[in-house]
């Protein structure tokens, strides 16, 4: 069995809480996980990472994203515009201008940027299905993902109602019958679920949003099979206060309690966004552990607000962080995501607002939670070999009292110098052996280009 020593880091966080948080020392992986962590020394024959000048963390965890708006980034008409104006101007007018090219290229795109900031599992919220297709979207996002080496949780969206905020002109969005997409869900996850430890490729079901995507009558069935077929349940809630008007004046209640009685809510489920919540749904996602993808660069970029993450987290709730869709967050690393959720909160809420370390758990042992995969998000024997070694020898770094936070306070262009994923390294040196750079420059560029057409 290869083996594997990290060795003269400047300190480990280990996404644990308390006086685990820290560790100082040397990682010994086999077999794709932590064999030992301490005062470790090579062994003959043992391969040798030198992490000398760096910081170790757990293999950063983003829990929502739009892997197709990779190649939507800065897209003029919506640039300015808030949620309902963004998804009719952007995403909406271009869904059908994403062929095969378009799909493969964008995921190649949002998941290099993923693995150089230090990222070792994504979730992506795919709703764009079309009976036009010849392509199974599924596989070519599972198929880049896999030559990358990224592990993917693949939440297959989509509905069976158009939203009610299509743009006119324009190709209107796919919907499915319910049968139609449970069974095509069931297909994919016989195709792609692997729900083991070490897994590269899991399924979640992932209605776009139980507001606008499927009848009210249909989420009991939708939550039923999710469970049937053994997967967890996502999709988008509380981005805006547009959710709660219109449950409030349709249903009579706020989302949360509108989801909670047709069993919405559990460990096994968790919603991108939850900004506009009061005290009583909070207390509500808590209790029920159900999770929050909290994305602030997107709600900040598109004016939606500041979700209440640690409230939920203070109550005991489930938060992870997530980059959210590059059409609505054009810097979609975690790096950048972690300092922006350092920073919005403490803008809002004042300087103890969240720390550092806060952030960090949120974007590891938070995410493993979140996606219910307990086996990532933390360093400590046996657990999966995540691991992000980030570089602190750019200027910025340069005067740090405390190194090991400095991934979340420097911010900038993150430097991974090497990235593992379940053990196997993939990010070398600052760079993903066999990316030809250049060629992909080019590609998004051809894609850009006939897209904007
Ligand atoms: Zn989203």
């Amino acid at each position: 069995m290869t083996s594997l020593l990290i060795e003269n880091a400047e300190g480990i966080f280990t996404g644990r809480s308390g006086a685990a948080m820290r560790a100082q020392g040397a990682i010994r992986i086999r077999g794709g996980v932590i064999a030992a962590m301490g005062a470790l020394t090579a062994e003959p024959g043992e391969r040798r990472l030198d992490a000398r000048g760096c910081v170790v963390y757990p293999g950063l965890i983003s829990t929502h994203h739009h892997l197709f708006q990779s190649v939507m980034k800065g897209v003029d008409p919506g640039i300015d515009l808030p949620l309902s104006g963004w998804l009719r101007s952007v995403p909406y007018r271009l869904w059908s201008k994403v062929d095969e090219e378009a799909l493969a290229t964008a995921a190649r795109i949002g998941l290099t940027e993923l693995l150089l900031s230090g990222t070792t599992t994504v979730a992506d919220h795919h709703y764009l299905f079309s009976d036009t297709y010849r392509f199974d979207p599924a596989q070519v996002i599972f198929d880049v993902a896999r030559d990358l080496g990224i592990r993917l949780v693949f939440c297959r969206g989509g509905g069976t109602k158009a939203n009610h905020i299509a743009a006119d002109g324009t190709v209107p969005m796919p919907v499915q019958s319910l049968d139609r997409m449970l069974a095509s869900v069931e297909a994919c996850a016989q195709r792609f679920h692997d729900p083991s430890a070490g897994s590269l490729s899991r399924v979640a079901l992932a209605p776009t949003t139980p507001t606008w995507s499927l009848d009210p009558g249909e989420l009991k069935e939708t939550i039923a099979a999710s469970r049937r077929l053994g997967l967890n349940l996502h999709s988008h809630l509380s981005e805006t206060a547009d959710y709660v008007e219109f449950c409030l004046s349709v249903h009579g209640v706020r989302p949360v309690h509108w989801l909670a009685e047709h069993d919405w809510l559990g460990p096994d489920i968790w919603f991108a966004h939850l900004v506009h919540l009061d005290q009583d749904e909070i207390r509500l996602l808590a209790e029920t552990g159900t999770g929050m993808a909290h994305c602030p660069q997107s709600n900040c970029r598109l004016g939606s607000g500041i979700a209440p993450a640690k409230e939920l987290a203070k109550l005991g709730g489930a938060v992870s962080l997530a980059v959210d869709g590059a059409a609505s967050n054009e810097s979609a690393d975690m790096i950048s995501e972690m300092h922006s959720a350092w920073h919005t909160h403490r803008a809002v809420k004042g300087a103890d607002a969240v720390t550092a370390e806060e952030v960090v758990q949120w974007a590891t042992a938070g995410g493993a939670r979140v996606l219910g995969w307990p086996e990532i998000g933390t360093l400590a024997v046996g657990q999966q070999a995540d691991i992000a070694i980030f570089d602190l020898d750019q200027p910025r770094h340069f005067g740090m009292h405390d190194p090991l936070i400095a991934p979340v306070t420097c911010a900038g262009a993150p430097q991974v110098r090497h990235l593992l994923v379940g053990g196997r390294v993939v990010v070398e040196n600052g760079a993903l052996p066999g990316l030809d750079l250049s060629r992909l420059r080019a590609d998004a560029a051809r894609v850009v280009a006939r897209i904007a057409a």
